[in-house]
């Protein structure tokens, strides 16, 4: 039985929990969860990830506009953010960044977006959580212009790439993908990935890991991606699950 398991990327607003989200939620904790960071992907689910950090005390949330929900923003959305921000229980500015693959048709509205939330990220002294797909170019470039503290979620890309990530001292977010069959690219990635600057994630109800790929996901499966690492790596699963947690208050300051 594993224990002191941090989800550093979340999203229990999703309406697949809507059935069974209170009963889930209430028994995370017996599972060895110690903290949930759950991610906003627009306005309306970035407040509703603060009503779950008021509802559960293990439950921290990020704020933020994911970048296939750059359309119809309001004017001042970068101001409702900052209000959000300001609780208590607010971590970081997420989940945000460039997807190419699911939207060729708004990269620049995407960079946009990308790049006012890093700002708001700086102004409030808040790390950010970053989601990439396709876009490393266009991502590293406006990560290096401003060199912001955060997370490379869910990682997709090359050692190059993840070379550049570690060296502007950003983290590195693994889940699901990891344990896939066909992760080469994340597998390599995950070798050379020094421990101290891994963090474990779901990204739930999305990516269960194998034995459970093509399930809901839920934060009590992370201890698959941590067997899968510590293999990787030589360790033990716990030793996994106690540096990523540990990684995750470290950078967001919990
Ligand atoms: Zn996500």
């Amino acid at each position: 039985m594993y224990k002191n398991i941090f989800d550093s990327h979340a999203h229990y607003t999703d309406k697949a929990f809507n059935d069974d989200r209170e009963n889930l939620l209430d028994s995370l904790k017996e599972s060895g969860i110690c903290g949930v960071i759950n991610c906003g992907a627009d306005l309306k689910s970035s407040e509703k990830s603060l009503n779950l950090a008021d509802s559960y005390d293990y439950f921290y949330f990020a704020c933020g506009i994911h970048p296939e929900e750059v359309e119809n923003l309001p004017e001042n959305y970068i101001d409702i953010l900052r209000d959000l921000a300001k609780h208590e229980k607010c971590v970081a500015i997420g989940e945000i960044g460039l997807d190419y693959y699911w939207r060729q048709d708004t990269k620049e509205k995407q960079r946009e977006v990308f790049e006012n939330q890093i700002l708001l990220a700086k102004e409030l002294d808040l790390p950010i959580i970053v989601h990439d797909r396709e876009a490393h170019g266009d991502t590293l470039e406006i990560l290096k212009k401003h060199k912001p503290k955060g997370v490379l979620h869910c990682f997709s890309g090359s050692v190059e790439t993840a070379k550049v990530v570690l060296k502007l001292g950003m983290y590195i977010g693994f889940g699901g993908a990891l344990t896939f069959k066909n992760a080469r690219k994340a597998l390599e990635v995950a070798e050379i990935l020094p421990l101290d600057k891994l963090l474990l994630e779901t990204d739930c109800p999305y990516m269960a890991p194998v034995p459970m790929r093509g399930k809901r996901n839920d934060s009590s499966l992370i201890p698959y991606v941590a067997e899968k690492m510590a293999e990787i790596k030589n360790t033990d699963p716990q030793s996994v699950l106690d540096i990523a947690t540990k990684n995750t208050k470290d950078l967001f300051n919990i």
